[in-house]
């Protein structure tokens, strides 16, 4: 798989030209399972109980690469919901469900629509799927590292950082 990316990735350089399209990405947070369990057969992600640790190894990804395994597709998907965006700036670093509850989390999503924070899919919890359950909210960003990347669940929908600086 990781040479399939690189193949790509050298294919379409010349077609992304920002350099900004770059952005550290690490191969432990996927929306969709079957990226997981071959991630964590790569040693890509780390053990359940390592969760909270820098990755043994970890991936920089372009951006495109990341919106196809994300969306399955190259192109701009539509999202209803960015007008709806109130809130860009998490107010914690943490998320505070786990923290309660004494659990670690490999990486923090941000509500876009009401700032709640919370840990990600491939977490024990899934605090923000829950959020997006119980409240509808359907958009949120990545806050790890320098992340900044959005993903709406009902749209199926991926943004680059830039997005996120533009709004
Ligand atoms: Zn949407
Ligand atoms: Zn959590
Ligand atoms: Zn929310």
């Amino acid at each position: 798989m990781m040479v399939a990316a690189a193949e790509a990735s050298r294919c379409t350089s010349r077609a992304t030209s920002a350099e900004d399209d770059r952005f550290a990405f690490r191969l432990d947070d996927p929306s969709f399972p079957d990226l997981l369990a071959v991630s964590r057969q790569l040693g890509l992600i780390n053990p359940p109980d390592e969760m909270d640790q820098p990755l043994r190894h970890p991936v920089m990804m372009p951006e495109f690469l990341l919106r196809v395994l994300f969306t399955g597709t190259t192109g701009d998907k539509p999202c209803r919901h960015l007008d709806l965006v109130t809130t860009t700036a998490p107010a914690t670093d943490v998320c505070h469900q786990c923290v309660e509850s004494g659990d670690v989390w490999p990486a923090l999503r941000m509500c876009l629509i009401c700032g709640f924070v919370g840990c990600c899919d491939t977490s024990k919890h899934k605090h923000m799927k829950a959020h997006h359950d119980e409240t509808g909210h359907p958009i949120f960003r990545s806050i790890r590292l320098e992340e900044g990347w959005i993903w709406c669940y009902e749209d199926n929908a991926f943004f680059s950082k830039r997005t996120l600086d533009r709004l």
